[in-house]
């Protein structure tokens, strides 16, 4: 699978990593990022966030859109 954003620049010979969890879209090292999250898990009627962040690659169109 080839990046959607190189080929939408014009050149896709850049192989994708990951999809982007927010558009679903392929994207490469170059235009993805992993963001940690924390995960919530209930605890009883508790919501305890987990000691550890799991990860999520989101491509910069979305990652521009959610800090916008
Ligand atoms: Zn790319
Ligand atoms: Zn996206």
């Amino acid at each position: 699978m080839h990046c959607y954003d190189c080929s939408q620049e014009g050149h896709n010979e850049a192989t994708g990593i990951g999809c982007c969890t927010r558009c679903g879209l392929f994207t490469c090292a170059d235009h993805s990022l992993i963001m940690r999250s924390p995960v919530q898990r209930p605890i009883g009627v508790i919501p305890m966030t987990s000691a550890l962040p799991a990860r999520r690659l989101v491509c910069g169109a979305c990652r521009t859109a959610e800090a916008a």
